[in-house]
């Protein structure tokens, strides 16, 4: 027949557009051209597709080969373009049924065996392909990631040759659907951390709010111990979100673990980290941080030492939940509403306000350390909470109270949050000042005594609307339907950073 066309999609960020691998044999000096391509990646794909073809025991056509991958402005990085290629080379040359793959999308890398490797972000594609009722394809390594899109029939080979042979008999069986596997977590619980009831308790507002939170404390006070337990006590995640959650990790360098379905994520970049690791970006655009922590927790322990450009970027996420990356002609959006969580010393040294007075920094060394966060961007965290170093004999205290579990805090944040979504639909965090004026009405009182806090403490318009919110949340935990004097009382607690640094 000379002509034949197999469907596959590209990786551009989170999309999977479609792209249409035509092969067009025609008589002429025998080689191989592919159109669409960057120029490495076609000698690449070109060396690979031709001697899997040979060693799975079929013939490369002795004749001009002509492969376009359109539509041509798409980003199309190589390897996974090799396992459609082929078969269109192979259904070209009438080596094996062409009315076999129609329907059928392809996604897969080759080795010069004619081994079918696992290509990156397989779970955008699977998805699309359930939207569009298609059929899809991919490597064995990839099947695990592909169910969980659910509604898509899928097929898999190991090999070009075996999957040939099957083409040619019966045809492709589907995999049968799996259930999603209940999510396990993993993270360490509450009830470790000794003492640190006023950090806890921020914690935990903020777990139910979905706020931001900056714990200041000196080193070894426990605040990445308080840290790594907020997915803990965070709500269940969605199915929807939890989808998203595994698209994002399956175009990830790091790929996505089907061991990590359900799981919020955790991401703890070091403060050396680069921009584009944090942010996002590269030739073909990569995931940053901020993104890999989508419905999850996004922690900055020694917030000032970050690159402070890097810090406003941040910004950006913080307000609309994505993140777009350009990189020369081309943009891709990210999804980035992550909770931040982010802890810093008092001073350069750790120690300003030990009781055993060991910091022996300058009143003009503290407020240069402190400038490095800019005033927009403290703007932006709605709770801050001083987490003190505990002495031995708290730390050793037999008589102390046993702490609480993360089940326990868990259920009350699960039922403060549905309280939010049932009447905003969305957490207290994501509240526009206008959704805050209808739903945190204040009476006179209270009013009053919000108005006199923010002019003790300076604070700005913006500070007030996170104090409401903030006090909402309170609210909510406390099963209250409206925001009294306590609650306000107590979100202004955590503004205290506020007055300190000015
Ligand atoms: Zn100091």
């Amino acid at each position: 027949m000379g002509l034949a066309t197999i469907h596959s999609r590209a990786q551009n960020g989170l999309q999977a557009d479609p792209v249409a691998v035509e092969v067009d044999l025609s008589p002429g000096l025998p080689g191989l051209s592919i159109v669409g391509l960057p120029e490495a990646a076609v000698r690449e794909s070109r060396d690979r597709v031709r001697a899997a073809i040979l060693n799975s025991g079929y013939q490369f056509p002795n004749r001009r080969v002509t492969i376009n991958l359109a539509p041509a402005d798409l980003p199309k990085e190589g390897g996974r373009f090799d396992l459609p290629i082929a078969l269109g080379i192979l259904a070209a040359s009438s080596q094996i049924p062409a009315q076999a793959l129609q329907d059928l999308e392809v996604l897969g890398e080759l080795s010069l065996t004619g081994e079918i490797r696992p290509v990156r972000g397989v779970l955008s594609a699977a998805i699309k392909c359930a939207k569009m009722g298609r059929k899809l394809l991919v490597p064995e390594a990839n099947v695990a990631e592909a169910l969980l899109a659910g509604d898509c029939e899928l097929k898999t080979a190991g090999q070009l040759g075996a999957l040939c042979a099957i083409l040619h008999g019966d045809g492709l069986a589907s995999v049968p659907p799996r259930p999603r596997s209940a999510p396990v977590l993993t993270v360490p619980d509450l009830s470790e951390v000794r003492g640190q009831f006023q950090a806890k308790r921020a914690l935990e507002i903020a777990a139910a709010g979905a706020h931001s939170l900056l714990m200041c404390g000196p080193p070894g006070a426990g605040k990445s111990m308080l840290a790594v337990r907020l997915p803990g006590i965070l709500p269940p995640l969605r199915e929807d979100e939890a989808l998203e959650v595994a698209a994002v990790a399956s175009v990830s360098a790091a790929g996505f673990d089907p061991q990590d379905w359900g799981r919020r994520p955790y991401r703890a970049p070091h403060h050396t980290a680069s921009g584009v690791a944090l942010v996002g970006g590269g030739t073909q655009p990569r995931p940053g941080e901020i993104t890999l922590a989508h419905h999850g927790v996004l922690f900055l322990d020694e917030l000032p030492e970050f690159d402070r450009h890097v810090l406003e970027v941040l910004r950006e996420p913080l307000e609309s939940g994505q993140i777009t990356v350009s990189r020369a002609a081309r943009q891709v959006d990210f999804p980035a509403r992550f909770q931040l969580l982010a802890a810093m010393n008092p001073c350069p040294c750790g120690y300003l306000g030990d009781s055993a007075g060991r910091c022996r920094c300058t009143p003009d060394q503290v407020l240069r350390y402190r400038s490095r966060l800019s005033g927009p961007l403290l703007d932006r965290i709605d709770l801050q909470v001083f987490v003190p170093r505990l002495d031995t004999a708290e730390l050793t205290a037999r008589d102390a109270p046993a702490a609480e579990s993360s089940a326990v805090v868990r259920a009350r944040v699960t039922q403060a949050r549905a309280l939010q979504e049932a009447r905003a639909g969305k957490a207290n965090a994501a509240l526009t000042p206008k959704e805050l004026e209808r739903d945190c009405v204040l009476d006179e009182a209270t009013r009053q005594l919000l108005v006199a806090a923010l002019t003790r403490l300076s604070l700005s318009a913006r500070a007030y609307h996170r104090v409401l919110k903030v006090a909402r949340t309170i609210a909510d935990l406390a099963g209250a339907k409206a925001v009294a004097t306590a609650h306000v009382a107590e979100a202004l607690r955590y503004r205290q950073f506020d007055r300190d640094a000015g």
